[in-house]
């Protein structure tokens, strides 16, 4: 492990530079940083963009740990299930002012990538989105600040913030936690009694990908929500079998939650109401998300694709699953079996805490988490308190953030509405805190 530098730059010693010459991805390891962003995701870059937008820090002020490039994880998601437009309107994306997605559209002729909703505002294609977000990157240089290492473990202390990863730790004033769901996702009890390594994927493995599912196979996709229709409709081609087990009817939804939840009215006020990390919030957003459900267009798409008879639907609920030489027999509670050669799990996230560096916070740090191991947040601040009633110095934003920004937190409103908290509050902290050069152990 390289040393660490333990002083962070006074403002007139940074070189204020916002790009300068060719990005050069940093793996130095004595990297000392004002703000450590922990997960380079749709939240991740938002944050970035908007901290260094409103100049609230300079590039070389920033780090982004992240073992992707910036918002690769969910591009690969976008793939893995054949989503090709957004299901939220145009005026969602990871920049700072709403219209900067319909104004890049305008610029390079792409406003036919501006699809009609039912519900008013136009959806950009899921292409429009990542582009418009790696124009933005571009413009800030994010890769060339992006530490390509995985964070292991994060340290608070009072005046400033250790993340550690395999091979080196950055010590920073600030932590911002961005980190999705961190690979937990649900799946069926029948699905963990098969080999992972068999015929029986889940739509997020890192290693699922529908483009090397075999022409002729017969494919089974489990779920009834968005993922689900998406996949089943995405995977059709001319002599393949595609069986959808969706036990309950479908539910139709443009979004994932009432836009209640998206305009701080009294829902929020209900919510903050709570005690933080309490079970009656954790209840309270399970109930406002609209889960397992999908937009009337998915539903349009796999509609049709019943009709046609491209994907049968089996109404039925799996009970067991085994493994026969390369297949999977599934028997259903319905009695009827079905042999695949792949069975694909669409059967959604897990909980956002119980991600590995969720879990180890939990277990090795003195800050404070609540029902199912919910971090407890400052509602102003995001601000993650510890067991004595202090604000540390790590911030959360994302899923895990949910009991504070509601429903739509994992969303990109609710990436927008955590950057507007952490740059309200970091900006002042920074301001007093330039006067404080040295970070403590
Ligand atoms: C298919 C799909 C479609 C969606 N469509 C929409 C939509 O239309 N509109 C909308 O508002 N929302 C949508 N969402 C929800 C949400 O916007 C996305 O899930 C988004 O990716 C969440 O952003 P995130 O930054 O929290 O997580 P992610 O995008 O998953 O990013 C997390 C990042 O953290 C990194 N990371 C994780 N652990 C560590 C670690 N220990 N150390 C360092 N880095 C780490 C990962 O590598 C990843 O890059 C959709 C979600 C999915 C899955």
């Amino acid at each position: 492990m390289e040393p660490d530098s333990r002083t962070v730059p006074s403002r007139g010693q940074r070189s204020g530079r916002r790009s300068g010459g060719k990005p050069t991805k940093r793996t130095d390891a004595d990297a000392d940083a004002t703000v450590t962003i922990v997960g380079g995701g749709v939240h991740g870059v938002h944050l970035a963009v908007r901290l260094l937008g409103a100049d609230v820090i300079e590039l070389d002020e920033l780090r982004i740990v992240d073992p992707s490039a910036p918002l690769e994880s969910f591009r690969r998601k976008c793939h893995q299930c054949g989503m090709v437009e957004l299901r939220s309107p145009f005026v969602h994306h990871v920049g700072t002012d709403p219209f900067s997605l319909r104004d890049f559209a305008r610029a390079h002729g792409r406003e036919d990538e501006l699809v009609p909703s039912t519900v008013g505002a136009e959806r950009p294609t899921a292409s429009l989105f990542f582009d418009h977000a790696e124009a933005l990157c571009d413009r800030y240089d994010l890769e060339s600040i992006r530490v390509d290492d995985r964070a292991t473990a994060i340290v608070d202390r009072r005046n400033g913030v250790e993340t550690r990863t395999d091979s080196r730790r950055i010590r920073s004033r600030w932590c911002l936690l961005a980190v999705g769901y961190g690979h937990a996702v649900t799946r069926p009890a029948w699905a963990e009694r098969v080999a992972s390594t068999g015929p029986v994927t889940h739509v997020w493995d890192p290693a699922f990908d529908p483009e090397a599912v075999g022409e002729t196979s017969s494919v089974g996709v489990v779920g009834g929500g968005i993922t689900a229709g998406q996949l089943a409709t995405t995977l059709v081609r001319p002599g393949r079998d595609v069986v959808l087990f969706a036990r309950s009817p479908f539910r139709v939804e443009t979004l994932e939650a009432s836009t209640d939840w998206m305009h701080f009215s009294g829902a929020m006020e209900e919510l903050h109401a709570h005690p933080p990390g309490s079970s009656a919030r954790e209840e309270l957003v399970s109930d406002a998300r609209y889960d397992g459900t999908m937009p009337p267009y998915v539903f349009r798409r796999l509609q049709r694709a019943l009709e046609r008879g491209e994907v049968e639907l089996e109404r039925s609920e799996i009970e067991v699953a085994t493994e026969a030489g390369g297949t999977v027999v599934v028997t259903c509670r319905d009695g009827s079996a079905f042999c695949l050669d792949e069975l694909i799990c669409a059967t959604g996230f897990g909980s956002p805490y119980d991600g590995e560096l969720f879990r180890h916070l939990r277990g090795e740090s003195a800050l404070r988490t609540g029902y199912r191991g919910a971090p407890v947040l400052d509602d102003d601040t995001l601000r993650w308190m510890r067991q004595d009633g202090t604000l540390s110095r790590i911030a959360v934003s994302g899923a895990a953030a949910r009991q504070v920004l509601g429903p739509f937190a994992h969303n990109v409103i609710g990436a927008r509405r955590a950057g507007e908290l952490i740059a309200g509050f970091l900006e002042s902290e920074l301001a007093v805190g330039r006067r404080e050069p040295e970070l403590a152990n």
